[in-house]
């Protein structure tokens, strides 16, 4: 039931995703979340940390693209000093958008995934059109009890990801 909301990997950070791991894994594309996954929303501007982790994916061949549903403001603004293809306002976990990056960066499903904090949008966005998905901890969690009630049913989501993962392998 949870199957397409289920991560293929998680991390505890974006930049722990490194270019040897997504080459290992047949992963040539990453589709990206900002808000919670590359920074949390109050940080307006990417970083150092950021400018290295991109730098090493482009080394090694990787394409990227930002796709997160924030405004369009606050995307460009992220991607300033980092020039990525971006799509804001993308509506995950519509598929439009995603389909449209995919697109631009002349990407197949099968060596593309995407990369979030969120298990209702990120992952199931990208799991919806056959790719994988790779989830990180939010880094900051809004402590509204709407965000309180998702993140205990991801919880569920997560504990069930974990017995399968020991069933399985
Ligand atoms: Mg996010």
């Amino acid at each position: 039931m949870f199957r397409k909301f289920r991560p293929d990997f998680t991390f505890n950070s974006y930049n722990e995703v490194t270019a040897q791991f997504l080459r290992e894994n047949g992963i040539n594309v990453l589709l990206i979340d900002i808000d919670n996954t590359l920074a949390p929303y109050e940080q307006e501007l990417s970083d150092d940390a950021h400018a290295e982790w991109f730098g090493s994916l482009r080394k090694a061949g990787i394409r990227v693209a930002l796709i997160s549903n924030n405004k369009r403001e606050r995307v460009e603004r992220f991607n300033r000093s980092l020039k990525l293809p971006a799509y804001p306002e993308s509506g995950k976990p519509r598929r439009k958008y995603m389909r449209a990056a995919l697109a631009e960066l002349n990407a197949d499903v099968s060596e593309s995934a995407i990369l979030g904090d969120q298990l209702f949008t990120d992952a199931y966005a990208g799991k919806r059109l056959g790719m994988r998905a790779i989830i990180v901890p939010p880094i900051r969690d809004k402590k509204t009890p709407f965000f309180r009630v998702k993140r205990a049913l991801e919880r569920g989501i997560m504990r069930g990801h974990g017995k399968r993962k020991r069933n399985n392998h």
